[in-house]
């Protein structure tokens, strides 16, 4: 059996040193806003070279309360793609905004920033792009366009934890950014987290009052805030897993490459931005005999994933926003069509070997 991420030969490799964590954060007894989360917040953003950086509850509330900093309230409209998790465009209709769709290009799987123009109004606030799998969105086109005219970008960092855009780490560029730790992402914990990163201090007060009740002062609650904090735990976790990440990203990366040696004659992928690094939070096809691909993959006890089967317009949770089948083609093609493989940093060659050579076999058929 040969599954999409295998945590368990993680933990052969950095267990003992995650379970020393744990434990000294257990004897340390400061559970919520304890000192591993202060700790791990510096040393993030050192990593990611921004000034601030919030721990929060999981990355959906990372997105939920960094639209809240930025102002967004009900009536405003905030652009996105379809194409992502749902949880990019649940952070919008929290803030009781519209959100407002933007088709990806086909191959960079992106916003497909030549749109964006056209769909800003009066009312838009923000623009969030998502580095879907791993790969940076082009981020300069969205700031150009977004500084025209007076909008925020938040990108959603979710898939891309380590990932560089001209030279610079995803999460240090925008307004304001957004990551998730659910467990398997590049940098995950165990069990939900989060983190808001900017390098505006107006923003990152905000935040950090709004993941604790709206509070700057214990007891004196300037806006209505939220209880949403990484926990000390979890936080001990990620500060282990942190000093792994440029080796387990690396070791992605050198995947990737050996599947698109293997597999670009045969079916097409997900391309790189030429401008980036795509740290690989997935490896994605396109085929038209998808559905054949998995059955075979399935039929060999090897895991595969359809992210995303349904793009968020055409979801039940988005219908009276009125959008209809064939208003974002792009991505509709795209949910027919993708397949994610196994891909996690301690994927063997001689498994790699084999998963393509089954895609090619059943693409042949
Ligand atoms: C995982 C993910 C999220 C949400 O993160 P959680 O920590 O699960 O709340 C948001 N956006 C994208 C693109 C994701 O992949």
């Amino acid at each position: 059996m040969i599954p999409m991420l295998d945590l368990k030969r993680e933990l052969a490799i950095i267990g003992d040193e995650i379970e020393e964590a744990v434990k000294n954060s257990i004897k340390g007894t400061r559970f919520i806003l304890g000192p591993n989360v202060e700790s791990f917040e510096k040393e993030v953003a050192e990593y990611l070279g921004v000034k601030y950086a919030v721990g929060v509850g999981s990355g959906t509330e990372a997105l939920h309360l960094a639209l809240r900093a930025l102002g967004v309230k009900e009536g405003d409209e905030v652009i996105t793609v379809p194409f992502t998790f749902i949880a990019t465009a649940e952070a919008i209709l929290y803030c009781n905004a519209r959100p407002v769709f933007v088709d990806v290009e086909e191959d960079s799987m992106n916003i497909d920033v030549s749109q964006i123009e056209a769909k800003i109004t009066p009312k838009t606030k923000v623009i969030i792009p998502v580095h879907l799998f791993g790969n940076p969105a082009n981020l300069d086109e969205v700031i150009a366009i977004a500084k025209k005219y007076n909008i925020k970008v938040l990108d959603d960092c979710a898939q891309c934890f380590g990932a560089e855009y001209k030279g610079n780490k995803i999460g240090s560029i925008c307004d304001v950014s957004a990551f998730s730790f659910f467990p398997s992402k590049n940098l995950g914990c165990y069990g939900d987290g989060g983190l808001i990163t900017t390098n505006n201090e107006e923003i990152y007060k905000k935040v950090k009052a709004l993941r604790n009740h709206g509070s700057f002062t214990r007891y004196y609650h300037e806006m209505l805030g939220f209880n949403s904090r990484l926990d000390d735990i979890q936080a001990a976790i990620l500060r282990v897993k942190l000093k792994y990440i440029d080796k387990f990203n690396e070791d992605r990366i050198r995947i990737a490459k050996l599947y698109r040696e293997k597999l670009s004659d045969v079916v097409k992928i997900q391309s790189e931005n030429k401008d980036g690094l795509h740290v690989y939070h997935q490896f994605t096809i396109v085929s038209e005999k998808r559905d054949i691909i998995q059955k075979r993959l399935q039929e060999n006890e090897i895991a595969s994933a359809i992210y995303y089967p349904i793009p968020v317009h055409l979801q039940k949770s988005f219908s009276n926003f009125g959008y209809k089948k064939g208003d974002f083609s792009v991505s509709e093609t795209l949910a027919e069509k993708v397949l994610s493989l196994p891909i996690n940093p301690f994927l063997e060659d001689e498994e790699i070997e084999i998963i393509s050579s089954i895609i090619k076999d059943a693409v042949n058929e």
